[in-house]
Formats: structure tokens, C-alpha cells, sequence
């Protein structure tokens, strides 16, 4: 569902972010990705999300199926066509990122509003998405009047709204405390039993030791295990 080819990403003159990783992620696979601050990781997931491209030359090349006839391809997939493909994936951060000046139930149903759903439909769907991450009960709330734990709920329900195919999660619980942290774990691990794929970059080793999941390990730029693809 994922491929990476010998992609590498310079930010700056020589400086490179990533080097010549390759990879390969399965649908419906959960995998980790770590890597002290600075190897690379959040720059490796902008290029699932498709903030970021390979170099230009010698970069490598992305590619990220999302259904049966859509893949984008880093190459050739016009920078118009983006929007199309982020809509089928989800991604969470580390700040939540929810607007502040709209309660919970409108940040989830913010972007279903933008397709112009109607809405008998954006409200199943938000009330899905709602009751999956188990805050239903504050759907009227502001953002500010909920702890760091129920903000980043709602941040994945607004993620999971539209059914993705893919989860992207970039150091989701890194602004919470254990128990919370944990809690938004089991989450994520629930929407990959329900068959997403989910692509998450943590530094909490209690999360990655003695789990059944792939862990990807960059160390800067470069990625530790390597796979003869
Ligand atoms: P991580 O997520 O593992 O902390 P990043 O992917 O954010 O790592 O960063 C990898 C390297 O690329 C770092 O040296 C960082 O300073 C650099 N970098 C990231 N984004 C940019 C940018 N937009 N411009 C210049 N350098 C960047």
C-alpha cells in the first residue's frame, strides 16, 4: 500500500533528511516509526501525506495506493490532484490542531461540511466517528474546556471521518500523560483491528517493546532495517 524507492529528501543545500530509504508498508499493517528527534521521521510521514516530495533527482520515489484505481505516484501525481488522495487518509499530530472557535462535533463534521455532504449524512458520520474514540457525551464542548487526552479523541475522530484507508499519526502522545497516552493508543490500535492501516512515529518505547507490530527505525535519515524489496 506504501512504497518507498530509494527516496531522499535535502532541505537544505547537503543536508539530508532522508537517504535512500526503502520500504514497503501492507495494507492493513500497523507499524511503528522511531528515531531520536531529528532522523527524520516527520519528514518521511509528509511524504505519505504528501506534504513533501522526493528530491528532484536521485530522489527515489513515493507511492501510496488508497483503493483499487488510486494511487499516487510522487512523479507524476500533479499537485492538484493531492486534496483527492488526502481525503481518503487520516492524519493526527502531536498538538491536535482543532479550531478553537468551533465545539467538537463541528471540528469532526468541519470538513464533510466543505465536500458539501448533506446532513443526514456528515451526521452519522460524525457521531461514528465520535463514538469510536468515546467522547460522544462532548460533542457540544469547546476545545479548551477539554483536557489534553479529549482533544487529541477528537483530532482522531475528525481523522477517521471520512473512513480512511490509512491513519498517520506523528508522535500523537507526546503532549499526554501516561494513562491518556495509553488510552489514545488502545484507540489506535482499534481502528487498525478494524482494518486501517495505521503509520505511527512515538518515541514511547512502552508502546513498541513486546508489540506484535513492525517497528521502522531511522537514525539520520537512514533507516536501520533495511528490506531487500
Ligand atoms: P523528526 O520528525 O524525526 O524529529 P524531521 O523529519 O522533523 O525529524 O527532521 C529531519 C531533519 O530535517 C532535521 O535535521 C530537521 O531540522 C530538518 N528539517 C525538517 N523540516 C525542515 C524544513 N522544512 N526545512 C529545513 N530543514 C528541515
Amino acid at each position: 500500500m506504501i512504497h518507498f524507492s530509494h527516496v531522499t529528501k535535502t532541505y537544505e543545500e547537503s543536508w539530508k533528511a532522508l537517504r535512500d530509504v526503502t520500504l514497503r508498508i501492507r495494507k492493513g499493517e500497523f507499524v511503528f516509526l522511531t528515531g531520536h528527534s531529528g532522523a527524520g521521521k516527520s519528514t518521511l510521514l509528509k511524504m505519505i501525506y504528501m506534504d513533501e516530495r522526493p528530491d528532484n533527482v536521485r530522489g527515489g520515489q513515493v507511492l501510496v495506493r488508497l483503493g483499487n484505481d488510486c494511487v499516487y505516484d510522487s512523479k507524476t501525481s500533479p499537485e492538484n490532484s493531492i486534496q483527492g488522495f488526502r481525503r481518503k487518509m487520516g492524519v493526527v499530530f502531536q498538538d491536535f490542531k482543532l479550531l478553537p472557535d468551533r465545539n467538537v462535533f463541528d471540528n469532526v463534521a468541519f470538513a464533510l461540511r466543505i465536500l458539501g455532504k448533506r446532513p443526514k449524512e456528515i451526521n452519522g458520520a460524525v457521531f461514528e466517528a465520535l463514538a469510536l474514540v468515546g467522547i460522544s457525551q462532548k460533542r457540544f464542548a469547546m476545545p479548551y474546556t477539554l483536557s489534553g487526552g479529549e482533544q487529541q479523541r477528537v483530532a482522531i475522530a475528525r481523522a477517521m471521518v471520512h473512513n480512511p484507508y490509512l491513519l498517520i499519526a506523528d508522535e500523537p502522545t507526546g503532549n499526554l500523560d501516561p494513562k491518556n497516552a495509553e488510552e489514545v493508543f488502545a484507540i489506535f490500535k482499534e481502528i487498525n483491528a478494524r482494518g486501517t492501516t495505521v503509520v505511527m512515529a512515538t518515541h514511547n518505547p512502552d508502546f513498541y517493546l513486546n508489540s506484535p507490530f513492525r517497528r521502522l527505525e531511522l537514525k539520520q535519515g537512514e533507516l536501520l532495517n533495511k528490506e531487500i524489496l
